[in-house]
């Protein structure tokens, strides 16, 4: 994790937030090569799964909602962790994640030295396991207390309880309150989802391991509505659509890059269970920092839009005109962070390799989520032709992808800055490009671009490459295109 905090740091990813004033610690800027790589990831999402699909419409729902949303989803009840205090150093924790992290013991059997004990392990000279505050080693701890992780704030201008209300904690609820809406402006029958993606906020009790949980994140969530009167392949419908969106959202991940052996599935238990899911599975990804939930998959039945039905006094059902009676649908509500995805992406794309005898640092991202497409280097930046060619060629390019262009180095170290942010190619121009007249040789007026992956080269002419590439950023391997070009 450390890697790709630093790695994130210094080749513009991901910054702290408020850095030079010491750092929120919970919250974190995306910097100009994050924010292509969060836009991308964004982008494939709701082509994927809302332009593609018939079945599915888009949603921007606000931030801030009627503070009685907040109350009949049962947020205001219920969205709480619980938490613990150290009555010596006063740090917080959440009681059901306390034993996840390293911990400090002053050990008795070694006349009370300091160690640092692996989470959830006993010490290995007296084997004791911790009972006292894992930071400080020293304090006690207090029984749990619940603790609602919704940020307050009052809309409008006095600051009284009238006035309350929450940024949203999750942006499904958007959602639920504009089902009719959607349904009649769209005319939708179902099964039908609507999807959105949006900012979360969530005063975590402890926030951390960077971008993986934090007070401010970005959620990408899908709620499909089905008619739980119907059955599709023997199944209630939605049992089937959760097992479907279940497979798409393991699939979708590893289209984009992420391997299998680093994602599996968890079923929730039955005492795990929110009180209103028929079942929930959530999809796990082997993060640096173990296994732990990039999304969950809920089956929320028709808990949602009842509450709200009840709480605004409208109602929130479906006309079955085949049987000619009022239902509530139930809802499948697939649930992933943008920036959780990121941080398995990144972490997937992440190698280093040996290459004459010199490291590697390579991301190797999936080309849709690159956030540089391509690079375009000019070998000679002395003669301003190669320049100038160079720089049509970017102009060019950057038409239709996000494409750079860099002189500030020998090749060598310009290929390597762009294998470490994930640029699939590069672009040079040499002297055969642009002719040397001094030599008599005319210009071939072809530019060679090289593979991060493979790193071999191909020569191509300069009035192709909008084409060459169009290929090769979308779905075109370079295993099939470059040999046109030998
Ligand atoms: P966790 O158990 O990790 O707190 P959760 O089960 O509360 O997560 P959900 O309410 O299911 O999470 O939210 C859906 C998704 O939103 C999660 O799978 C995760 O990708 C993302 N998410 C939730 N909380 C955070 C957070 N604090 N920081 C970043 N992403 C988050």
């Amino acid at each position: 994790m450390d890697t790709l905090v630093s790695l994130s740091k210094r080749r513009g990813f991901i910054f702290q937030s408020s850095e030079i004033y010491g750092g929120t610690g919970s919250c974190w800027d995306y910097g100009p090569l994050g924010v292509e790589l969060k836009q991308n990831i964004k982008r494939i999402w709701w082509r994927d799964y809302i332009q593609q699909r018939p079945d599915m419409v888009g949603l921007d729902a606000s931030i801030l909602m009627h503070p009685t949303v907040w109350k009949a989803s049962g947020h205001v009840d219920n969205f709480t962790d619980p938490m613990v205090d150290c009555l010596e150093c006063r740090r917080r924790f959440r009681a059901d994640k306390v034993d996840e992290t390293p911990w400090v013991h002053y050990c008795a059997a070694t006349k009370g030295n300091k160690f640092t004990i692996p989470a959830g392990e006993p010490c290995s000279h007296c084997g004791e396991r911790r009972t006292l505050c894992p930071d400080c080693g020293k304090g006690s701890l207090t029984a749990p207390r619940q603790f609602n992780l919704m940020f307050k704030t009052f809309m409008g201008p006095v600051e009284e309880d009238a006035s309350l209300t929450y940024l949203r904690p999750e942006t499904a609820q958007g959602i639920f309150v504009n089902f009719d809406n959607v349904a009649q402006s769209m005319r939708r029958k179902l099964p039908f989802g609507i999807g959105q993606i949006g900012k979360a906020f969530r005063n975590e009790i402890t926030p951390g391991n960077f971008i993986f949980r934090t007070r401010e994140f970005e959620q990408m969530e899908i709620e499909y509505f089905v008619n739980p009167r119907d059955t599709v392949e023997g199944k209630p419908a939605d049992e089937y659509w959760h097992e479907r969106w279940i497979a798409d959202s393991l699939a979708w991940f590893q289209r984009y890059g992420l391997r299998e052996e680093n994602l599996r599935l968890r079923e929730h238990e039955k005492d795990e269970l929110a009180h209103y899911a028929k079942r929930t599975a959530d999809v796990e990804y082997h993060f640096p920092i173990g296994w732990s939930e990039l999304m969950g998959i809920a089956n929320r039945t028709d808990f949602d839009l009842k509450q709200h039905a009840q709480f605004s006094g409208k109602a929130l059902t479906y006309f079955d005109e085949e049987r000619k009676e009022h239902v509530v649908p139930y809802v499948i509500e697939p649930s992933a962070g943008v920036d959780r995805a990121l941080l398995a992406f990144l972490a997937d794309a992440y190698q280093e390799e040996e290459v004459r005898g010199e490291k590697r640092v390579v991301l190797r991202f999936h080309p849709e989520l690159a956030p540089v497409k391509v690079a375009v280097l000019p070998l000679l930046k002395k003669r301003d032709d190669g320049v100038r060619t160079a720089h049509a060629i970017r102009d060019t390019l950057a038409k239709h992808w996000t494409v750079v262009y860099d002189d500030t180095a020998a090749i060598g170290r310009l290929y390597r800055r762009q294998d470490e942010v994930g640029t699939p190619y590069c672009v040079t121009v040499d002297v055969q490009t642009v002719g040397d007249s001094d030599k008599g040789e005319s210009a071939d007026g072809k530019v060679t671009i090289r593979d991060r992956d493979s790193m071999e080269q191909a020569r191509v002419p300069i009035d192709t490459l909008p084409a060459v590439f169009l290929d090769l950023l979308s779905g075109g391997s370079w295993s099939a295109v470059a040999p046109r070009f030998r």
